[in-house]
């Protein structure tokens, strides 16, 4: 189906050949004529399947022709990266209309967007902790939302915003339309949708999530002491020029960065103890190709959007099988083909599994030729938990231990090997 099809906009079919996309994705052919008759809408969207698209064309082509000057239309996002992603990819598409949008997030300053909010942005992109800040004050009310779209709704449950998502729900008149969209439903999810939807239009329905059809999958079998060595190594074979590369942590990411860094390897690395002009920097380098890597925590990564990628890279397996498919679905996005590598120890088998069961197959081993899998380890990137508090309370024992011998000796000046110290301090001091 071509995209003329929709009967969408002449001056957004502009915008959306100037992107370069030639017909619509399965979700945007199959949301974006329910949208356009004004029917609320459930979406069980995969990650990269155009999803973005399939909610801002239809909410633009009714807010084309309308006066100016009022926030018609909010969407709700779980990150700031996918806030601001939305409000690119608005942009692309909305490049004829004089439609405009603005991301609501924090870790930014409040005053600029407070100006949008008083100028009455067409569409108000937002993450829901910055929006509810927002609202306490006057100028917030967006008393004409008429378009609601929540994005990436089971992502939101996993972060805690459901509390969140009825405050503003409660702050804003109802609207007109709710656009909603979750690549799976959980029970709490569903509870969500049958309070906020009338008789929604269903879309894409699966009976269970699955990342994106153009991935290839592989898993890369290691000790844990050799991962940073083997993606050194896999990063240096050759088939990958770029890739985000997914750790559980936010300090495995820092260390990660540095030690790819170290082996000639550039990386930078985004995560939620950076500041957003950091994250905004990383990212924005990574996509003009400025370093091959982009270490990533997966809140941080929500909404990373890089054309084109072709590796994601599971440098520690994702404890839920969900995030598994979130990460893989960075790359292979709208149809295109890329690849996912898990590096997998022996303790994550089980995790492993579980991801195999989500989605419906066994997930191929690979060994890489040549690599040493019996090299001496690296120094590791965290000393767990439990050691680094084992470690401290030794020390602390130690010194301790010391602090009673030193009592014990001023105590008892005639005891064995306590004595010693004393006895030679007052010898030495005597004959100076
Ligand atoms: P999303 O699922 O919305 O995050 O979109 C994933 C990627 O697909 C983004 O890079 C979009 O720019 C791209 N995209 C969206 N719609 C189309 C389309 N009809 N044809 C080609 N690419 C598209």
């Amino acid at each position: 189906m071509p995209f003329l099809a929709l009967k969408l906009h002449p001056t957004l079919i502009r915008g959306v050949e100037d992107l370069g996309f030639t017909r619509p994705t399965p979700i945007q052919s199959e949301a974006i004529p329910h949208a356009l008759q004004g029917r609320d809408l459930l979406a069980c969207a995969e990650t990269g399947s155009g999803k973005t698209a399939a909610f801002l064309l239809p909410i633009l082509h009714q807010l084309i022709d309308r006066p100016r000057g009022t926030t018609r239309a909010l969407v709700i996002a779980p990150t700031r990266e996918l806030a601001l992603q939305i409000v690119d990819d608005l942009k692309g598409l909305a490049r004829h209309t004089g439609l405009e949008a603005a991301a609501v997030h924090g870790g930014v300053g409040m005053r600029p967007q407070e100006q949008a909010f008083r100028k009455g942005a067409d569409v108000i992109v937002a993450t829901p902790g910055r929006l509810l800040d927002h609202f306490q004050y006057g100028y917030a009310a967006l008393s004409g939302v008429e378009y609601l779209v929540l994005d990436e709704a089971d992502r939101m449950l996993d972060m805690g915003f459901l509390p969140d998502i009825r405050r503003v729900l409660a702050h804003i008149p109802k609207p007109k339309q709710t656009l909603f969209f979750s690549a799976t439903m959980p029970a709490q999810i569903e509870a969500l949708t049958r309070e906020i939807l009338t008789r929604p239009a269903k879309v894409a329905l699966q009976s269970r999530a699955a990342p994106a059809e153009g991935v290839v999958h592989a898993l890369y079998p290691v000790p844990a002491s050799l991962k940073g060595q083997l993606l050194v190594e896999l990063l240096k074979s050759g088939s990958m020029e770029q890739a985000l590369v997914f750790t559980r942590t936010k300090h495995r990411a820092d260390r990660l960065a540095k030690l790819l860094n170290r082996q000639g390897v550039t990386a930078d690395r985004i995560h939620g103890n950076r500041s957003q002009p950091q994250r905004t920097k990383a990212l924005a380098g990574f996509k003009a190709g400025d370093f091959r890597v982009l270490v990533a925590t997966d809140i941080a990564a929500r909404g990373i959007d890089v054309e084109a990628l072709g590796h994601v890279v599971n440098f520690d397996v994702p404890a839920v099988p969900d995030d598994y498919i979130h990460r893989v679905g960075r790359t292979a996005r709208a149809e295109a083909t890329g690849e996912a590598f898990t590096l997998v120890t022996p303790e994550d088998e089980g995790d492993v599994k579980r991801i195999e069961r989500a989605i419906g197959s066994k997930l191929p081993r690979k060994r890489l030729e040549g690599f040493g899998y019996d090299a001496a380890p690296d120094a590791p990137l965290e000393v767990p938990r439990g050691e680094r508090i084992a470690a401290i309370r030794a020390q602390r024992a130690k010194g301790r231990a010391r602090a009673a011998e030193k009592n014990n000796a001023a105590k008892k000046p005639g005891d064995g090997n306590a004595r010693k110290g004393p006895r030679r301090r007052s010898f030495g001091g005597r004959g100076r």
